[in-house]
């Protein structure tokens, strides 16, 4: 397979880089292709602003999801953009790698999502009508390839369990794993967590990298999140609310956008 891991940390030296250096080994020893996007090593611009859509008239108000698509339509988005786009397009698998930062990415990374996922290529693709709302959550640009977030905390797991003070860490990931990863098509893999990290000594180190490793061996077989898709008949369009009677009775929040036979669809 061919790998894309976009890697958000400031230090190469840290745990993060640590990680990442034993990811790529492991992917490269199985006879997989890495390519990496450093986002603080290449500077990563990270806010959307007038300087993304060069071909913008000075004068023009900005609005970015028009001049998003108008660019992406036109090929003339910024070069930075467009090198992701070729390598995101290039990859059949996408690894995006962090620190949890107040209970999320780093910003630097929230901003390469905001400007490589471009209206045309992220979002905005489809059919868009009362009777096909997109080709997302399921569907779309990058459809048939493979995700994962690899994602270090400082929290404990029972931190992050399901009654833990955190929130649970699918709920906390969701947004990410679900808003923007599969919506664009990904199939979306279980994240790998490390927690606790902030004191891990060399047999900590060890037992998380080698849980990486296998990870990195079934990155090809490892079965996807069961999310329900938009257009596979279980979301009524265009309200786009789960149809009745589908989902555990008493089910809120999340968890509803399982499919609950546990099926990967
Ligand atoms: P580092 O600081 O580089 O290393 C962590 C430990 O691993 C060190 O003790 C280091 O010695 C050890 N280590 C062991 N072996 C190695 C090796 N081979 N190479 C390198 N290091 C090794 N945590 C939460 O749970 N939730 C939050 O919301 C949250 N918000 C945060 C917000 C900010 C702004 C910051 C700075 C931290 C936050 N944290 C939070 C903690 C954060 O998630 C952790 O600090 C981070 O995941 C640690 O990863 P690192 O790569 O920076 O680790």
């Amino acid at each position: 397979m061919k790998v894309l891991l976009v890697f958000a940390h400031p230090e190469p030296r840290s745990l993060n880089g640590a990680l990442r250096d034993v990811a790529i080994k492991e992917l490269e020893a199985q006879g997989h292709e890495v390519r990496m996007s450093d986002l603080y090593a290449s500077n990563w611009k990270s806010e959307v602003d007038r300087a993304d859509f060069p071909s913008l008239a000075p004068d023009a108000r900005l609005k970015p999801a028009k001049a998003s698509g108008e660019a992406y339509a036109a090929d003339a988005l910024t070069a930075d953009v467009r090198a992701e786009h070729e390598k995101l397009l290039w990859a059949d698998a996408l690894i995006l790698q962090f620190p949890l930062w107040w209970y999320t990415m780093p910003a630097i990374l929230k901003g390469w999502v905001d400007r490589v996922y471009a209206y045309g290529f992220a979002y905005g693709v489809g059919e868009h009508s009362d009777q096909h709302w997109g080709d997302r959550f399921g569907e779309g640009t990058l459809e048939g390839k493979r995700a994962m977030l690899l994602v270090t905390a400082g929290g404990w797991e029972q931190h992050y369990g399901v009654r833990g003070v955190n929130g649970s860490i699918d709920d906390l990931l969701f947004p990410i794993n679900h808003g923007i990863l599969y919506y664009p098509g990904y199939d979306v893999l279980p994240p790998f967590v490390a927690y606790r990290v902030d004191r891990l000594d060399e047999a900590g180190f060890e037992t998380a990298a080698e849980r990486l490793r296998e990870r990195m061996r079934t990155l090809e077989t490892t079965s996807p999140i069961a999310y329900r898709r938009q257009n596979g008949g279980d979301y009524l369009i265009p309200s786009l609310q789960l149809r009745p009677g589908l989902g555990d009775p008493g089910a809120t929040g999340f968890a509803l956008h399982l499919n609950g036979a546990g099926i990967a669809r």
